[in-house]
């Protein structure tokens, strides 16, 4: 979808009002059709979709959003597509937000019309190898479909791009994989493998322990890290800024993490039945509806105060949002992904 001016000026005016919460991921159903080794929400009981929040109720919760001044929100699930009204919250979300919409490659091309209308479709795609990549779907001819819906989207002339889960299993393909598609102009962002030991109240799991998932070889990560940056110097389509790359190689390195979490204060997490956490361990704070009544109350400023100490994960889109969570660092993001900026104001 091509930017309007009114939506690309409002979206700048929100990127440079300070203390916004910039970010947020509305998690719309747990449902999802793929058996994925490393998650776990294929093995829930889900909630039928009865359960689940309403068209109505999403549309509210994203004027609630946009009334607090978010201006990115991704979608995601489960799988998010498997949602009957899909087509009308797309449609709703991006007349205020960049909006970005996730699917495992399944669904994007029957329902190619409701993503003409997204800002970008991310196709969970991890490898290269087709074998290894129907390995860690569980489901076989996963790889083909993935593929499939990346081309289809493109000749439809929608964004769409490619986000691998870096793990231990794809660390050493993932700089040539970059540059594979790349080459074909499909950019790639990325997100990083995590498992989480279940905590009390949390929102809502992510992974499932597997231990051939995590990255132990530090070292190659350190040098997929610089690999990136040195790639990012020469093609666009690079979708991390070198300010993640930096924290980044840090981690892996020694250990040591250099930023400060800002979960609740420039990102939130939203699940299907509305309720809104910092990030997907803590616990709801409030319903989405009720968010912009309870934001600057002192029981949300003392959580924002804990999660800032929080080292609990290193989920990548986390780290992301809270090294850009303010006005500088939200230009900083224009600056870093210049050439990717140039690339969609160019676009029809
Ligand atoms: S990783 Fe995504 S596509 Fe795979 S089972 Fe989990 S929710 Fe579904
Ligand atoms: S570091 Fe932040 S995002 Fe991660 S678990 Fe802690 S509060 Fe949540």
């Amino acid at each position: 979808m091509k930017f309007s001016s009114s939506k690309a000026l409002s979206v700048v005016k929100r990127s440079v009002t300070p203390n916004r919460p910039y970010h947020a991921q509305w998690l719309l159903t747990r449902r999802c059709n793929y058996r994925c080794r490393g998650c776990n929400v294929w093995r829930e009981k889900p909630l039928s979709p009865k359960e689940e929040v309403s068209t109505d109720y999403v549309k509210k919760g994203l004027d609630a959003l946009h009334k607090l001044g978010t201006m990115e929100i991704v979608l995601s699930g489960g799988n998010p597509l498997l949602r009957d009204d899909i087509d009308k919250i797309i449609d709703y979300a991006s007349r205020f937000f960049i909006t970005t919409i996730y699917d495992n490659g399944s669904m994007a091309v029957k329902k190619m019309d409701a993503l003409k209308k997204a800002d970008f479709v991310a196709i969970s795609l991890d490898s290269l190898d087709e074998k290894k990549f129907d390995y860690i779907r569980g489901v076989s001819g996963a790889w083909k479909t993935a593929v499939n819906a990346v081309e289809t989207l493109k000749q439809e002339g929608i964004h769409v791009g490619v986000s691998p889960t870096i793990s231990q299993l794809n660390l050493s393909e993932i700089l040539d994989f970059t540059k594979y598609f790349t080459d074909r102009d499909i950019p790639v962002w990325y997100c990083l493998y995590g498992y989480d030991y279940p905590s009390e109240n949390q929102l809502f799991g992510i992974g499932k322990k597997a231990d051939e998932f995590e990255i132990k070889d530090k070292e190659t990560m350190v040098k997929v890290c610089e690999g990136l940056a040195e790639l990012k110097k020469q093609r666009s389509g690079i979708y991390i800024t070198n300010k993640t790359l930096t924290v980044l190689q840090t981690l892996f390195s020694s250990g040591q993490r250099t930023w400060k979490c800002k979960a609740l204060k420039s990102f939130f997490m939203i699940d299907s039945l509305g309720r809104v956490a910092g990030c997907h361990r803590n616990e709801p704070v409030a319903s989405i509806l009720e968010l912009p009544t309870v934001w600057d109350s002192s029981k949300l400023e003392d959580l924002r105060r804990k999660y800032s100490e929080c080292s609990q994960c290193t989920y990548l889109c986390y780290i992301f949002y809270s090294l850009h969570g303010n006005v500088r660092s939200n230009i900083g993001v224009v600056w870093d992904q210049w050439r990717n900026v140039k690339t969609l104001l160019r676009r029809d």
